[in-house]
C-alpha cells in the first residue's frame, strides 16, 4: 500500500482539513512512490499559528543564543546520521544522481554548523553619536514567522539554506516544499523534532503552489517570504509581500554564461562545460546554458563537449554508472523537448543529443543536448529551458563576449575559463552576475554568499549577510544625563 504523509505542524502529523492527497512519482519508473497531504488554507493557517506560538513561547523565544546554536548542530549531526536514507529519498522522488545526492548530504551538515556556529555571534553595536550623555545602541531580532517556500531540484540543500539561518536568528518557520518533493522536507522537520527544537519551531505544509503556496504568502502572520523557484512565481510573490510591506529573498532563475577563452586549458574548459550544463540534467538554476567559446578554440570545445556528451551514461540514478538521470516529471520532459523544437525553428542546429533516448526505463530522459548556429536573439538562448540544453556560440573579443554575456534578464553566475589571471579579474569585475567562477563551476559553500542579480533575485542566501536578512534591526537611545530638559521644542541629538 503506498504510503500516505500529512502536514508537519506543532511537532506532530497532522491530516489536511481536506482531507485530501496527492501522488509523488518516481521520475524513472513512474511508479507512486508516496502520498503528501494537499494543504488548504486552513492548513496553512494553522502551521502559521503553531509558529506564531512558538515564537511567543518562552521554550524559543527565552533560549539562548548559544542553545539555538546548539539545537542546528545537533539537527547537523543527525543529518549526517540518515545521509544515505535523505539521499535515496530524493533521489528517488527527483531523479537526481544518487551519487551527487550522497556529495549534497555530505556538505548540507556543513550548512547547520555553519549557522549553528554563527547564531551567537550576530548582534549589534554600540554608535558613537557625538552627545556623550546618550547610549546608543542597535539590536538585531528575529522578524517572526517566516515563510520558506522551496523548488524540486535540490530540495534539501535549498530549503536548509533558508531554515538554518532563519532558525539561527530566532525565528520559527513554515516550509511549503514542492509538490514534487515533500518527502525530504517532511523528514528534515521531524529530525529538527528529534533535536530538540520545540514543538512549532519548524512546519512543513505541503500542497500545490497555487493553493497552500499562494495562501502562506498572502498569510498575515507571515513576516517575510523566503522563496526559491522560477522568475515568474517570485514576481508575483514579490508583488503580494510588497502590498504588505514584509520582506523577501528571492532566489530565481538564471540563463548563465560559461566563458572559454583561447587561452583556456580547453580540456578542462570542456569538462566544466559538462559540468555546468549536464550535471543534474541540467536542472539547476547557476546551469552554464549559454557557453561563449573564442573562435580560436571553438571547434576543438564543441568537439570535446559534444563527444562527452554522447557518451553520457544515461540510465537508473540509483546506479553508480550513471551520469544521467530522468528530468524530474512530465511536463518539464515536454518542456525541454519542445525548447529543442523551437530553437531549430529557430534556425539553430542540433549538433548533438536532442531526442527521448532508449533506456529501457520508462522514466523522462532526455539527452544531453548541443545547439550550435545560435544566436543571443533565439528564445533557446534567451529563456530558461531547465534542462541540459547546451547553446554554444563564437565569439571574437572580450568587449563582445562581455556584452553578449550580459545581454540577458537574468544575472545569477558566470564561468570564465582562462589562464591570463589579469583577464579573469577583469571578466569578474566586467560580468553582470551574482556569482563568478572563475575555471570551475557549480562551487558552493554556506560561508559564501550568494545573490541573483537583475532577474535573477533579491536579497542574499548564505554567508552572514543571510543571517542578517532573517533579522530587523532596532535603534536603542538611553539617555544618561539625569538633568531637567532643557528645551523641549528643540529635537535632541
Ligand atoms: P516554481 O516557481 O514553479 O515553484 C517553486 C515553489 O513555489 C514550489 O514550491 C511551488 O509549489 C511554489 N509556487 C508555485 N506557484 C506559487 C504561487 N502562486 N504562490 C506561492 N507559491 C507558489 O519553480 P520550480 O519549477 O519548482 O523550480 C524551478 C525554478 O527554480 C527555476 O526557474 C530555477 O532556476 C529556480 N531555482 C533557483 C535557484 C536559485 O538559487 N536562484 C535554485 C534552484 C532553482
Amino acid at each position: 500500500m503506498t504510503e500516505r504523509y500529512g502536514h508537519f505542524i506543532d511537532g506532530s502529523w497532522r491530516e489536511p482539513g481536506s482531507g485530501e492527497y496527492f501522488a509523488s512519482r518516481n521520475p524513472t519508473t513512474l511508479e507512486t512512490l508516496y502520498k503528501a497531504a494537499r494543504g488548504d488554507r486552513g492548513d496553512v493557517d494553522a502551521a502559521v499559528r503553531a509558529a506564531a506560538r512558538a515564537f511567543d513561547r518562552p521554550s524559543w523565544r527565552r533560549l539562548s543564543a548559544t542553545q539555538r546554536g546548539k539545537l542546528l548542530r545537533r539537527l547537523g549531526d543527525l543529518v549526517a546520521e540518515h545521509s544515505e536514507e535523505l539521499a535515496r529519498l530524493e533521489s528517488l522522488d527527483n531523479g537526481k544522481l544518487l551519487r551527487e545526492m550522497r556529495g549534497q548530504l555530505r556538505s548540507l551538515p556543513e550548512y547547520l554548523y555553519y549557522y549553528g556556529g554563527l547564531a551567537d555571534k550576530i548582534g549589534g553595536s554600540q554608535i558613537p553619536t557625538g552627545d556623550v550623555d546618550i547610549l546608543n545602541y542597535t539590536q538585531r531580532e528575529p522578524l517572526g514567522v517566516v515563510g520558506a517556500i522551496t523548488p524540486w531540484n535540490s530540495p534539501l540543500t535549498l530549503t536548509t539554506s533558508k531554515l538554518a539561518p532563519a532558525l539561527a536568528a530566532g525565528n520559527t518557520v513554515v516550509i511549503k516544499p514542492s509538490e514534487y518533493t515533500s518527502r525530504t522536507i517532511l523528514r528534515l522537520a521531524e529530525l529538527a523534532a528529534e533535536a530538540g527544537f520545540p514543538d512549532g519551531a519548524v512546519n512543513v505544509v505541503t500542497g500545490l503552489g497555487a493553493e497552500a503556496g499562494a495562501a502562506l504568502v498572502d498569510h498575515r502572520d507571515i513576516a517575510k517570504i523566503s522563496f526559491t523557484g522560477s522568475t515568474r512565481t517570485g514576481s508575483a510573490i514579490a508583488a503580494s509581500a510588497a502590498a504588505r510591506f514584509i520582506g523577501c529573498t528571492l532566489e530565481l532563475g538564471g540563463k548563465s554564461p560559461n566563458i572559454v577563452f583561447e587561452d583556456a586549458d580547453v580540456a578542462n574548459a570542456a569538462m566544466g562545460v559538462v559540468a555546468g550544463i549536464f550535471a543534474a540534467a541540467g536542472q539547476t538554476c547557476i546551469a552554464g546554458s549559454r557557453v561563449f567559446a573564442h573562435r580560436a578554440v571553438y571547434d576543438e570545445l564543441l568537439e570535446r563537449v559534444s563527444d562527452r556528451a554522447r557518451s553520457i551514461t544515461i540510465g537508473n540514478p540509483l546506479d553508480d554508472a550513471t551520469e544521467l538521470g530522468p528530468l524530474a516529471f512530465g511536463d518539464q520532459l515536454d518542456k525541454v523537448e519542445s525548447y529543442v523544437l523551437l530553437g531549430v525553428d529557430e534556425g539553430a542546429t542540433l549538433h548533438s543529443g536532442g531526442s527521448r533516448p532508449e533506456t529501457g526505463l520508462p522514466g523522462y530522459f532526455f539527452e544531453p543536448t548541443v545547439l550550435t548556429d545560435v544566436t543571443n536573439d533565439m528564445r533557446v538562448v534567451r529563456e530558461e529551458i531547465f534542462g541540459p540544453v547546451a547553446a554554444i556560440m563564437p565569439f571574437d573579443t572580450e568587449d563582445e563576449v562581455v556584452r553578449l554575456a550580459n545581454d540577458t534578464e537574468y544575472g545569477l553566475a558566470a564561468g570564465v575559463w582562462t589562464q591570463n589571471l589579469a583577464r579573469a579579474h577583469r571578466m569578474a569585475q566586467r560580468l553582470d552576475a551574482g556569482t563568478i567562477w572563475i575555471n570551475t563551476y557549480r562551487a558552493m559553500a554556506p560561508m559564501s554568499p550568494r545573490q541573483g542579480f537583475k532577474n535573477s533575485g533579491v536579497g542574499v542566501e548564505h554567508g552572514i549577510e543571510s543571517m542578517y536578512d532573517y533579522t530587523r534591526l532596532k535603534s536603542i537611545w538611553v539617555n544618561m544625563d539625569e538633568g531637567p530638559v532643557a528645551d523641549p521644542f528643540v529635537m535632541r541629538g
